[in-house]
């Protein structure tokens, strides 16, 4: 499913509903109409992104998605130093921004994405990402996410 970049986060939950305080990133498919940035990611980033991934997945979904960017339709995963694999695609990343005035959602694919494809996500997110384990500490991301989610059937 596509969403625009820092559209707020609406998946899943039904007609014009959307979670307040929530910027979309990395919502890509194919299609043309999805333009996306793109550019070289830092190592500092990927890596921070890697970790984020395997450590701080939320919001685990029953199926999971494909890349339709790639030529063919497959499975992704994460190699975290050439260890244990993770499939991408079925759950999500949380992470608020710097300021904590805004939380930014992502696929997890989003690493597939950007270290596969040259996605370059909003600097704000990469910032974010950056500062997540800092961040963390006192932002749990699976309780937040799930306040955040219920927000919007209120
Ligand atoms: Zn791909």
């Amino acid at each position: 499913m596509y969403i625009a970049d820092l559209a707020p986060y609406s998946y899943g939950l039904g007609e014009g509903r959307f979670v307040a305080g929530t910027a979309c990133v990395g919502w890509l498919n194919g299609s043309s109409a999805s333009p996306r940035s793109q550019g070289s990611p830092s190592s500092q980033f990927l890596a921070a992104l890697a970790q984020l991934t395997w450590r701080w997945s939320v919001n685990q979904a029953r199926g999971n998605h494909v890349c339709t960017l790639c030529s063919e339709l497959h499975d992704t995963f994460l190699i975290l130093d050439g260890g244990p694999k993770m499939l991408l695609g079925a759950a999500e990343l949380w992470v608020p921004s710097l300021d904590y005035s805004v939380i930014f959602v992502a696929p997890n694919l989003v690493y597939h994405y950007v270290s596969e494809h040259r996605y370059a996500p909003p600097n704000a997110f990469v910032d974010a990402v950056l500062g997540a384990e800092v961040a963390y500490k006192q932002w749990d991301p699976r309780a937040e996410s799930e306040k955040l989610l219920n927000s919007a059937f209120v």
